[in-house]
């Protein structure tokens, strides 16, 4: 039986469908030839009474009748339960990839896809300013749809051209393959902006936030936590130069260049 090679496509109906009738089809050839071999010798050996043509009529009836509607039934029966284990199985698996506040994706699947990429990509870290005052404010369940209505405005902007996830508390992870340092660049500049112009209403009343961020660069030389290290350096940075701001790693490099001594 090739259930074997057929069993990863039981997650659909018409596959299982298919496989209980082949698997009926050949029990029901199998059963008749078992049958039809034997009836000779066991009436050589008389162990059976009666016309031999009426007991080989009879064991193809059986065969069709057992073998065939058995196991044909035994085969769906199975499907359908390892159709609901995949089904489980496919989600537990996004929902241990999901965070359940914003529906992004989680820190997890965020290193996951951060392993993916070893070039020409950016790495960066978002974090909403004064987020703690948001929820001494106006509570934490008004603070839980800042995040949401941030994470909105994220999905939005990167769409297509990004990785986004929440990797905690106010923070969010994008990651940007392709198109130049430059582009990568302005599409956080512009999800930065978003985010600013954006109106949220929150306990009853509209509300501003921004977001400050770090970009770094993902190049084959560096491990991810180098790269990681270099955005929160970066996200550091903005946040000291006065929040809803975006910095670059790079920027760093030189300015740290610019002010030791020759
Ligand atoms: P900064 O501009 O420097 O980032 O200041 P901040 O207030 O945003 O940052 P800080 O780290 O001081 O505060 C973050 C707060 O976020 C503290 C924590 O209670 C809150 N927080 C973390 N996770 C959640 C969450 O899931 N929901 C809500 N509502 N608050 C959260
Ligand atoms: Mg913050
Ligand atoms: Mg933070």
């Amino acid at each position: 039986m090739m259930l074997g090679t057929e069993a990863p496509f039981l997650d659909r109906r018409a596959a299982l469908w298919r496989l209980a009738f082949r698997v009926a089809f050949r029990s029901i050839i199998l059963g008749c030839a078992f049958g039809l071999l034997l009836a000779p010798v066991l009436y050589h050996f008389q162990l059976v009474s009666g016309p031999l043509r009426e007991t080989m009529t009879l064991i193809v009836i059986l065969s069709w009748l057992f073998a065939g509607m058995m196991s044909g039934a035994c085969v769906f029966s199975m499907g359908e339960v390892i159709r609901d284990l995949a089904r489980s199985r496919a989600e537990f698996e996004r929902l241990s990839r999901t965070d359940s506040l914003s529906g992004l994706s989680n820190r997890r699947a965020f290193n996951d896809a951060l392993d993916q990429v070893s070039s020409d990509a950016s790495l960066a870290i978002l974090d909403i300013d004064h987020f703690k005052q948001i929820n001494d404010r106006f509570g934490h369940q008004a603070g839980d749809k800042v995040i949401r209505d941030v994470a909105s405005v994220l999905r939005t902007v990167v769409g297509e051209r990004g990785f986004v996830a929440r990797l905690g508390g106010e923070e969010f992870g994008l990651i940007l393959s392709g198109g130049g340092i430059a582009q990568r660049l302005a599409l956080v500049e512009r999800a930065r902006n978003r985010v600013a112009c954006e109106t949220m209403r929150v306990a009853g009343v509209s509300l501003n936030v921004t977001v400050s961020a770090g970009i770094a660069e993902i190049t084959p030389d560096l491990r991810a936590e180098m790269v990681y290290a270099g955005a929160d350096r970066a996200l550091y940075r903005a946040k000291a130069t006065g929040r809803n701001c975006v910095v670059h790693a790079q920027n760093l490099v030189e300015d740290e260049a610019a002010i030791l001594p020759a």
